[in-house]
């Protein structure tokens, strides 16, 4: 029996030549490749959310390569100012790395529930969550002060951003968006108010997106990701904090021929560098984003198309950068036998995600019940996500139709 495994990354010719040629170079660490990669990748953004200049704060777009998505939403909150005061409001439904970094400024994890019928943080349940930590009284464990905002577009479809930024703007708070999942990941016309919004792309709509290229991720490096802001004030603090708080500025404004041994350390900061190595992996990945974009597309019509009129099923959302396909099931009961039933037939599933709110140190930090976010808990025991990934044939499609049907007649 031929294995389709969950998730198999899609690498050519290209990117071993890629590889090759920086491993030949003499330079493996970041240097050209990655200046390369930032410079494509602004490129793109621009390109593709169609405009020259992106939404105010974005009058200019920078992009910055780390080793991950989870060091740039790090170098985001600490360049935005977080600390042990604060609190920063995220959805319980999402992979952990977007809670941690809160953990690592000492900040508080606020979590927030996601909206009925969606994977996504609820706005209203946001505003809630805002109010409640402003009404904390005296003598009562303070949670934080509110601080920012984290939205995580779950699967690559994008969170209703108006909704969140205005909530944002009233109350004075930073918004970061998660865009793990979200590359590249189109905001539907309608959907937007242009008052508030006027970039396109999931990752463009508040002060600073961060994308991951992670293995399973919609383009990859392997480990990857990048910090993508409008706002310059930010720029240089996540630059310098990328790499060991060494700000080589300070001497460049005195001399024009910087002396290259000379540095000033200004904070202890982190290591966090994207290397050539895998940025030249990175920019053959981004030449073939759209690409792999469609073919998830076709991949998910035929899903949808197999499965809307399948009466125990509810399809995904539409849209988005359909980096997961993520079904649920009306039994929430028959969910892990699916799960198994799948397996012993040789096709790969997962499940996105353990809301962080059941996780024990979440749980048992914050003292949560399963109960109290009720539609995060409900949303991971009928979910199951099904393979999706560019490279798939028609006859392994099939089968994980046939399969899926198969296991509810
Ligand atoms: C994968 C992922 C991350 C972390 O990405 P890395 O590049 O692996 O650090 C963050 N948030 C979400 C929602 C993810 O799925």
């Amino acid at each position: 029996m031929e294995i389709i495994p969950f998730h198999r990354p899609f690498i050519g010719k290209e990117e071993e030549e890629a590889v090759l040629r920086v491993l030949r170079s003499g330079w493996l660490t970041t240097g050209k490749e990655t200046l390369a990669f930032e410079e494509e990748f602004r490129d793109f953004l621009l390109r593709e959310n169609g405009k020259t200049i992106p939404a105010p704060p974005h009058h200019n777009l920078f992009c910055l390569a780390v080793n991950s998505a989870t060091s740039g939403l790090h170098l985001a909150l600490e360049a935005l100012g977080t600390g042990p005061e604060d609190a920063v409001l995220l959805p319980s439904y999402t992979f952990t790395a977007t809670a941690e970094i809160v953990r690592y400024l000492g900040a508080e994890a606020i979590f927030v529930d996601i909206a009925p019928d969606s994977y996504n943080m609820d706005p209203e349940e946001l505003e809630k969550a805002v109010l409640r930590l402003r009404k904390t009284k005296d003598g009562e464990k303070a949670a934080g002060k509110p601080k920012a905002i984290i939205a995580v577009h779950i699967g690559g479809v994008p969170c209703n951003m108006p909704a969140i930024n205005s909530i944002a703007q009233r109350y004075g708070l930073a918004v970061v968006e998660d865009s793990a999942h979200a590359f590249p990941a189109r905001i539907i016309e309608d959907n937007r108010d242009k008052q508030i919004l006027q970039a396109n792309l999931a990752g463009m709509c508040s002060d600073i997106g961060v994308f991951s290229f992670y293995a399973t991720k919609t383009i990859t490096t392997g480990e990857g990701g990048m910090v993508v802001t409008g706002r310059e004030d930010m720029v240089r603090r996540i630059e310098v904090m990328r790499s060991h708080g060494i700000d080589r500025s300070v001497w460049n404004r005195y001399t024009d021929t910087a002396a290259s041994w000379y540095y000033e350390v200004v904070a202890p900061g982190f290591k966090y560098n994207l290397p050539d190595l895998l940025a030249a992996v990175g920019r053959v990945q981004l030449r073939r984003a759209l690409e792999l974009l469609t073919q998830r597309q076709i991949i998910a019509e035929r899903y949808d198309r197999a499965f809307k009129n399948e009466g125990a099923l509810i399809i995904p959302p539409p849209g988005g950068a359909r980096h997961l396909y993520a079904i649920r099931l009306k039994e929430p009961e028959r969910r892990d036998a699916f799960i198994e039933s799948l397996r012993s037939q040789g096709i790969g599933t997962s499940v996105h995600f353990i809301p962080l709110h059941l996780m024990p140190y979440y749980r048992d930090r914050y003292s949560l019940k399963p109960e109290d976010l009720p539609q995060s808990y409900q949303r991971f025991r009928e979910t199951v996500s099904l393979p999706i990934w560019p490279g798939m044939t028609e006859t392994q499609i099939d089968r994980v139709i046939e399969t899926v049907l198969r296991a509810f007649n």
